[in-house]
């Protein structure tokens, strides 16, 4: 790395962008981890609480703070509820992919993985009305093949990966891609707080824990220079009472700092040379 791009990286922007990338993964969440859930009624109602309670106050609380999210949506959720693409989309949010049945790329062959991601893109194309250029894994996984296939199918935005505070360009054979990375953390997800259900059995956290670790991060990033805050939220999860409140009062934080500037990820993805 040159001084010159060290110096760049470092300097202190008059901007602080901060990113919210929101799952909409309704019962694609179980589904696409065991093919056995699909025939497990009550544990599927557990995602598709996102649909039936979640969705709505979570869009009204971006709206009340005039943020525009980013939502991943897997393929077949967006088979599955079109209306919820166009609610979203309605309020000016941007749509991208999450795959498209929620599988992690772990278990797939590399024709599956081409094919979950194609038709993952498509189907959200399909039902929302535009090409999205955004995508994120089911899994915060990627394979040895995953760049080639997202530049395939026109992607520009990654948000998996997890080396940097910054944004950062991904290169393939010593060459810059059109693909961007907007790097995401474990501590700064709600699902390592409050997943649970399937196969998951973790203790579910207070909300105030994970307000508590998020803000302490925001506070600390804010101060390096050229970082970047990148919040990743699940609707069948954040969509509850008690943690929508908690994230009003994380949101209210964060707009409370004057160099904080919430940006979709494609207007992030446009900061990076
Ligand atoms: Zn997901």
């Amino acid at each position: 790395m040159s001084n010159a791009l060290l110096s760049k990286e470092n300097a202190m922007s008059d901007q602080f962008p901060v990113v919210i990338g929101i799952c909409l993964d309704a019962e694609a969440i179980w589904t696409g981890k065991l093919p056995a859930d699909a025939y497990r009624p009550v544990l599927l109602s557990n995602g598709a609480f996102a649909i039936k309670e979640g969705l709505k106050p979570v869009l009204e609380l971006l709206d009340h703070h005039g943020i525009k999210a980013t939502f991943f949506i897997p393929g077949i959720t967006a088979d599955t509820y079109p209306e919820a693409l166009a609610e979203i989309r309605r309020r000016g949010h941007e749509l991208g992919s999450h795959t498209y049945s929620h599988r992690s790329v772990l278990g797939l062959t590399p024709a599956e993985e081409r094919q979950e991601i194609a038709r993952g893109i498509e189907a959200v194309e399909r039902n929302g009305g535009v090409r999205p250029t955004a995508w994120r894994s089911a899994s915060w996984e990627w394979s040895k093949h995953t760049l080639d296939y997202i530049l395939e199918e026109g992607v520009t935005v990654s948000c998996n990966f997890q080396d940097r505070i910054r944004p950062y360009r991904h290169f393939r054979d010593g060459l810059p891609t059109p693909v961007v990375e907007l790097p995401v953390q474990w501590h700064l997800a709600d699902a390592p707080f409050f997943l649970y259900g399937g196969d998951v059995q973790r203790r579910i956290r207070p909300a105030a824990e994970a307000e508590s670790v998020w803000m302490e991060e925001f506070d600390a990033t804010y101060d390096w220079p050229g970082a970047f805050f990148h919040l990743t939220l699940h609707v069948q999860l954040i969509g509850h009472p008690g943690r929508l409140k908690m994230l009003d009062r994380c949101l209210t934080h964060m707009r409370g700092r004057n160099r904080t500037r919430f940006l979709t990820c494609a207007e992030a993805a446009l900061l990076v040379e």
